[in-house]
């Protein structure tokens, strides 16, 4: 008895697949159809500098770059560019160029450091970097060279008068971008994103506009301080754009800017990470600022605690709060929440997303679950990620021959559709909604003299919602402290990846095969009162 879950919300027509379309196109052909004028509706607010972007100008300059990145650097379909750069108003332009091109855009964490982006490189192989003034010494020679998107040149490539168009010929399975993710288990990958994928999700928010809300409601205006190299940002721009909205961008996350820039540009919603979340329920800072322009945050990335959502809307009563479930793999949300109703499921995740199918496969039994009964969510749809880049044995591991993705997650559904995440049965932990891959962590303490063997897991934490601790067996006669411990990984690991809990124990529990029990380690600090 197979039991398929299907998404109850109606079903989107998709452009044919063989039609030729890029993400980019396809976002610009849904605001051209709107009634919004592209002349007098902003675009993008820089935060930081106060600048902004009107829509036809953000046309404009999307159609100009791609002309320059053609013609002066021969940039063309099929090659890949790796992107190192805070947010900024160039970035979306960047995107959508490079898209338009079928250029594939891979952006990474700017605070990276250099292994890191070396083995990000090492999978996307991009033939050119697009960096900053600050960020380019960390990037390697590229065959086209690194632009820096703060120079002037790359302002002189925003205008030119009257940009040939370039004729790409970009088909809708050809790879868009490459994001990184660890998935379920190893080290981080390239996840091989089609333009059909992130038109398949740009369709679906197409259904926001027919969503029954107020008679005349406001022009939405968006404040991201989520990344824009993450799948939540970078879904969030297409949408955006798609959606004709008004977005302030912020180059560096700061809680108090935050707030203010809510305040000064009326901000309407916000998408969010669940640290912030936890934030705005509990500070006091908050109520230095008139957020009355606030209407809905709309969280996503990693888990948010009933208890959490219960706070902010008593703080929040005319806020609404809704939750979405998704993963790189599945360019994004692959469940969430749509209207008033859906928002009050607190603890859920939501529905399914348009257009996707999703099954609870029973670990032990194999079987798929009805309502109720928990097991591992597997998810297809059109937006389900092509494969990891050039790693068929991940791709493998990861995606079956029905078009199944295992995503990893122990959920449940109910009788009315909602979704529940119950735990991870995967090795990711999530800091702040940020991927840090615990074999990343064990293999650099594994590099360490005076360390025998180690494993590392997650810490519950109230505001980080996980911290990754190292469990740690020093080799004999070694007096290694916690605190070196942290230093060794900090000094080489990007700091949302920082070890930040250490102890030390005299073996590390395995499997026959040789794998870590990470189970027995994890309910080691649930059963230890002191743990935070
Ligand atoms: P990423 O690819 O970085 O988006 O990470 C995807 C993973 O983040 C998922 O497989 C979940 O484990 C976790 N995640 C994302 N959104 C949620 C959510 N709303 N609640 C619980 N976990 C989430």
């Amino acid at each position: 008895k197979t039991k398929i879950y299907h998404s109850l919300r109606s079903q989107v027509t998709l452009p044919p697949k063989n039609q030729p379309l890029s993400a980019s196109e396809y976002a610009i052909s849904l605001l051209r159809s709107s009634s919004l004028s592209l002349e007098n509706t902003i675009a993008f607010i820089d935060s930081s500098f106060g600048t902004s972007l009107s829509y036809s100008d953000f046309i404009k300059q999307t159609e100009s770059l791609s002309f320059s990145l053609h013609n002066r650097f021969g940039l063309k379909r099929g090659d890949s560019a790796f992107i190192l750069t805070p947010a900024s108003l160039q970035i979306p332009i960047l995107y959508f160029s490079l898209l338009s091109l079928g250029v594939i855009v891979s952006p990474a964490n700017p605070i990276s450091t250099i292994p890191e982006i070396s083995r990000q490189i090492s999978l996307a192989k991009p033939v050119i970097g697009f960096a900053t003034s600050v960020t380019s010494n960390k990037l390697p020679s590229f065959r086209h060279g690194t632009i820096l998107v703060d120079s002037l040149d790359f302002k002189s490539m925003l205008t030119i008068q009257q940009p040939g168009r370039v004729n790409a010929q970009v088909v809708q399975t050809d790879t868009a971008a490459i994001l990184y993710s660890s998935g379920t288990t190893g080290r981080v990958k390239g996840v091989e994103l089609t333009h059909h994928n992130f038109i398949s999700l740009t369709a679906g928010y197409d259904q926001v506009r027919a969503e029954p809300g107020e008679e005349n409601p406001p022009h939405p205006i968006g404040l991201f301080t989520i990344p824009l190299f993450h799948v939540f940002g970078f879904t969030r721009i297409l949408r955006a754009v798609a959606l004709g909205e008004t977005i302030v961008l912020m180059e560096r996350f700061d809680f108090v800017a935050m707030l203010k820039a809510v305040e000064t540009y009326k901000v309407t919603y916000a998408p969010v990470s669940p640290s912030l979340v936890v934030a705005m329920a509990k500070l006091d800072v908050v109520d230095k600022f008139d957020l009355s322009s606030l209407l809905l945050m709309t969280c996503g990335g990693a888990p948010l605690g009933k208890e959490v959502s219960e706070k902010f809307i008593s703080r929040f009563p005319n806020v609404q709060i809704t939750q979405g479930y998704g993963m790189t793999e599945t360019t994004g949300a692959a469940a969430r929440m749509l209207g008033p109703e859906e928002t009050k499921r607190y603890g859920s995740v939501g529905r399914l997303s348009e257009n996707i199918q999703a099954k609870i496969v029973d670990h032990i039994t194999r079987e798929a679950e009805p309502p109720g009964q928990r097991g591992e969510l597997w998810l297809r749809g059109p937006t389900v990620m092509k494969g990891y880049f050039e790693d068929d044995e991940a791709t493998v591991a990861t995606l079956d021959s029905e078009g199944w993705l295992k995503t990893g997650d122990l959920c449940y559904f109910d009788t009315d559709g909602f979704l529940y995440i119950v735990d991870r049965l995967k090795e990711l932990i999530k800091y702040k909604a940020y991927q840090v891959p615990p074999v990343e962590l064990e293999h650099l303490l594994q590099s360490h003299s005076e360390i025998a063997d180690v494993a590392v897991v997650p810490c519950p934490d109230e505001e980080a919602g996980q911290i990754p601790m190292a469990f740690v067996v020093r080799k004999p006669g070694s007096n290694l402290s916690g605190i070196q411990v942290m230093e060794f990984v900090a000094k080489q690991v990007a700091p949302y990846k920082k070890i930040r809990r250490v102890a030390f124990v005299s073996s590390i529990p395995k499997s026959a095969a040789g794998k870590i029990l990470r189970r027995e380690l994890i309910d080691v600090i649930h059963s230890t009162p002191s743990s935070k």
